[in-house]
């Protein structure tokens, strides 16, 4: 078979590492035992506790500057190297689909919540040495990230965030609610966007990370019947921060703060991306089954592979998985250079759009060549279905990625405010 991705020696190597290191976890964490910390404690904490200072340590420490950049005009995370080791990962291992549940289920949620705090503090003044003297140690220790921007009556539209951040003497006074949490029960931090108010009367909207054990911050969880992770409303009843836990705020015109901060912005690519990961990774496991089905299931006497119509329309998705991971390639590269803004933004988007639909499309058609037996809980064609349907509405539903096209790439006239 042809590799399409082209890969360097030293990818090579670290794709070897870390290989072997999930061969290795696979043998010591057993399923039952993974699904019973996961019930008890949220997430299995073991296992990920295990897999991070692992990742910090050993074989892969001195292949850091694969992942972390050191360069300061660069981005602090490199997405690149992440992209080319799902997709080298996905490629080998598809078929046998036999990662722990609850590692799938759980971790790319968890580690993509926490890597967008990070990129939040990093984009703000003195970020880098903020994460690497307060947070790091906080995160290596087990303590996680949350990260809330939809509201009640804001889910797509940032701009109309309600919750308010009112700066009074040397601290912010903040209320509000946020919904749709994933992740609020069992992290320490929340990356909370809001409308910061200043003392001068100006408005713009920033980041704030806020501890959860703070007075005022209250939880509760929603009845969603969304598969792998359960989310939270969380409230903030007269929060009282300090100053340093603004970590991004917009320039000002005329003394006055206006507009939405880069660092809501970066966090956001940084999401579209990882959720084009995550639909990369899902849609090649789905369509890897249904390639599999179409050589082994018979109709007619001859394997349903060899059927025109469905040999196309395989063909068709793998094309489109194919055309999702090269676009998502360019938006990792535009990420890691730390690109124009609005190019990196228009990538970003871009992935996120053609990585869901092609999931999506995978899943649909695997469906196909199974027929009826595909909703058999050993293969979950069914379950798969739903999950990758998700992606479609969120984090930013694909109708207003659409939208960002047709005003930035198209020029056409704004539809909302
Ligand atoms: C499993 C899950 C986990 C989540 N986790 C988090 C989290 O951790 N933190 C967080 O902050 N949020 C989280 N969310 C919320 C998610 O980011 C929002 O669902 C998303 O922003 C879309 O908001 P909405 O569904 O309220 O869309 P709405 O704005 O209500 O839009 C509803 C529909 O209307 C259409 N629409 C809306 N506006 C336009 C327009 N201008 N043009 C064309 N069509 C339009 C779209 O088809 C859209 O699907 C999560 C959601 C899910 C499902």
């Amino acid at each position: 078979m042809i590799q399409l991705d082209v890969r360097t020696e030293k990818q090579e190597e670290v794709i070897k590492i870390i290989f072997d290191l999930i061969e290795e976890l696979r043998g010591k964490y057993n399923k039952e035992q993974i699904i019973q910390e996961t019930k008890d404690k949220g997430y299995p904490a073991t296992l990920i506790t295990e897999l991070m200072t692992r990742a910090m340590g050993g074989d892969l420490a001195k292949h850091r500057d694969m992942f972390i950049s050191t360069d300061k005009k660069g981005m602090l995370l490199k997405l690149d190297s992440l992209r080319c080791i799902i997709n080298a990962y996905v490629d080998e291992h598809a078929d046998k689909s036999n990662i722990p549940e609850s590692l799938a289920n759980y971790a790319p949620g968890r580690l993509l919540l926490i890597a967008m705090g990070l990129a939040t503090i990093a984009a703000g003044k003195g970020g880098m040495d903020l994460i690497k003297s307060k947070y790091l140690p906080e995160i290596m220790q087990g303590h996680s990230m949350c990260y809330g921007i939809t509201e009640p009556d804001a889910g797509t539209n940032t701009h109309k965030v309600s919750t308010t951040a009112v700066e009074e003497g040397d601290h912010y006074i903040i209320n509000g609610q946020k919904i749709f949490i994933s992740e609020a029960d069992t992290a320490t931090f929340i990356s909370l966007v809001a409308k910061v108010v200043s003392k001068g009367g100006g408005e713009s909207i920033g980041t704030f990370i806020v501890d959860m054990r703070t007075e005022g911050v209250k939880k509760t969880p929603l009845d969603i019947a969304a598969f792998g992770d359960i989310q939270y409303s969380v409230f903030f009843d007269n929060v009282k921060v300090s100053r340093e836990c603004l970590v991004g705020v917009s320039g000002s015109k005329g003394g006055k703060q206006e507009g939405i901060s880069s660092s809501v912005f970066q966090a956001l690519n940084l999401e579209r991306i990882g959720v084009s990961l995550i639909c990369l990774y899902m849609g090649k496991v789905v369509f890897s089954k249904g390639v599999k089905q179409a050589k082994k299931k018979r109709s007619s006497g001859q394997p349903m592979g060899s059927y025109l119509n469905i040999k196309h329309k395989l063909a068709k998705v793998s094309l489109r998985l194919e055309l999702a991971n090269l676009a998502i390639k360019k938006a990792a590269e535009e990420f890691d250079k730390k690109g124009e803004p609005k190019v990196v933004g228009l990538y970003s988007n871009i992935a996120k759009l053609v990585s869901s639909e092609a999931a999506y499309e995978a899943a649909r058609i695997a469906l196909e060549v199974y027929g009826v037996e595909g909703l058999n809980r050993r293969d979950n064609i069914g379950q798969l279905m739903q999950m990758v349907r998700l992606p479609r509405l969120g984090p930013i539903n694909n109708e207003m990625v659409l939208n960002f096209i047709g005003e930035n790439l198209l020029g056409l006239p704004k539809s909302y405010r």
